[in-house]
């Protein structure tokens, strides 16, 4: 370790990950005129776990921090399909939607994040995060070096840092991500759509990306997954057994990575109820919603933007996490409560019945289960808020 990594680098605010929440937090703040670090571990951007569906909220965020996903080759999604072994029901969504491959949207993210004037560390990884003797928040990396900040906001998504981890995921939740390019009529057939499947032990999503391809994003409780014998070939093989309509849109088609990117320990229905002064939570760190929701990116832009609006009002950190966790209580546990009836052996089986009969139901299900982002982020705004 050089003597260089002994200097402690001082800045108003420290973020620590590079992914949604940390570069919108980083991108306002610097806006503001606040001399901020975003750290990243990633040199650069890489395919993460994610059904890449972007919510009217996430759009809408997004657009405010100076992303245009249309320019990116963002695919507009217009309605959601759900299939349970043999039935499929379909409903218009009641926002706009589209889909981007987490790879370009988190580029988009950083390089806004530089042009705003963050100063960002990428290939840099947090192993430690504790409070010096003066009460400063100190970050240690890999290498050894030490920033020091009186303002961390942590955003390392799904990964924990020591002394500051979420609780254990009971259900041992695994997720997946492939992408495929599908043959032409299937590909023809999912134009402007996401597709929820369901199947004993979990669910998937399907929908276009930009490229002409198609993600499959899939998550499946550990014990469901053990039948399969922990493979991928043979989960494939079983999820496509139980959901006919899945084999209909694979038969044929290309897988286009080597393997697929998978993550396990995924607290769904996690909210943060405290926190440290000078330690503000947001994006995964803040909240996990179940996936179906496709809502996450939409609650990682909301909370950063609702920290960023706390931090310049001087709201105190734990303050600010309390506030939130009260916000996103409602949403989330309706989240929750849907996800248990896609478990449910019975309502797989009935669902898609119910839905043809009555398509309403999608409709305010979708509406329901998504974060109330403007009434949401009244309490917390401030005169200086952004
Ligand atoms: C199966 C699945 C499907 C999903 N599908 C959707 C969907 O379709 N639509 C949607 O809106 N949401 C979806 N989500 C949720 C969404 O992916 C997350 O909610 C969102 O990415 C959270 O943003 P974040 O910034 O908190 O984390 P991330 O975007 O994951 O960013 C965290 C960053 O921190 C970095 N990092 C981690 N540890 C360190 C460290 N020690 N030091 C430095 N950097 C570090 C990582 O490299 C990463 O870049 C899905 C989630 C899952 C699990």
């Amino acid at each position: 370790m050089s003597d260089l990594n002994q200097i402690p680098l001082q800045d108003e605010v420290l973020v620590l990950g590079g992914g949604v929440a940390g570069c919108a937090a980083s991108i306002a703040l610097a806006r503001k005129g606040r001399h901020v670090t975003l750290i990243e571990r990633e040199a650069t951007s890489r395919h993460k776990v994610c059904g890449e569906f972007l919510s009217g909220e996430a759009l809408e965020d997004l657009h405010a921090l100076g992303i245009d996903v249309a320019s990116r080759g963002a695919v507009p999604i217009d309605y959601v399909r759900l299939a349970a072994a043999r039935r499929a029901a379909e409903a218009p969504l009641p926002f706009p939607a589209a889909s981007l491959t987490r790879k370009s949207l988190d580029t988009a993210l950083i390089a806004e994040a530089i042009a705003a004037g963050v100063r960002v560390e990428l290939g840099r990884s947090v192993q430690a995060l504790g409070r010096t003797a003066s009460n400063v928040w100190q970050a240690t990396l890999d290498d050894g070096t030490t920033y020091e900040a009186p303002t961390v906001f942590l955003a390392t998504g799904k990964h924990d840092l020591r002394g500051h981890m979420r609780p254990k995921d009971p259900q041992r939740w695994v997720a997946f991500k492939m992408y495929f390019r599908l043959e032409s009529a299937q590909a023809a057939d999912l134009e402007r759509a996401s597709e929820l499947m369901l199947y004993p032990g979990g669910y998937c999503g399907i929908q276009p990306v930009e490229g002409g391809i198609a993600n499959l994003c899939c998550v499946v409780q550990r014990r469901h997954l053990a039948r399969a014998g922990h493979r991928w070939e043979n989960f494939l093989a079983k999820m496509q057994q139980d959901c006919p309509h899945l084999a209909m849109r694979l038969a044929g088609a290309e897988p286009l990575l080597a393997k697929p990117i998978a993550i396990t320990h995924i607290p769904y229905g996690y909210i943060r109820r405290s926190t440290e002064d000078g330690l503000y939570s947001i994006g995964d760190q803040a909240a996990v919603i179940p996936s179906f929701t496709g809502d996450g990116i939409s609650i990682a832009l909301h909370t950063a933007r609702c920290a960023v609006a706390a931090y310049l009002a001087a709201e105190p950190a734990p303050l600010f996490q309390a506030k939130l966790r009260s916000t996103l209580l409602g949403q989330m546990r309706l989240a929750e409560f849907a996800a248990d009836g896609l478990n449910n052996s019975f309502a797989r089986a009935v669902l898609p019945f119910c839905l043809r009969v009555w398509p309403g139901v999608m409709r305010v299900t979708a509406r329901l289960t998504r974060v109330a982002q403007h009434a949401a982020v009244a309490p917390m705004q401030s005169p200086a808020e952004i």
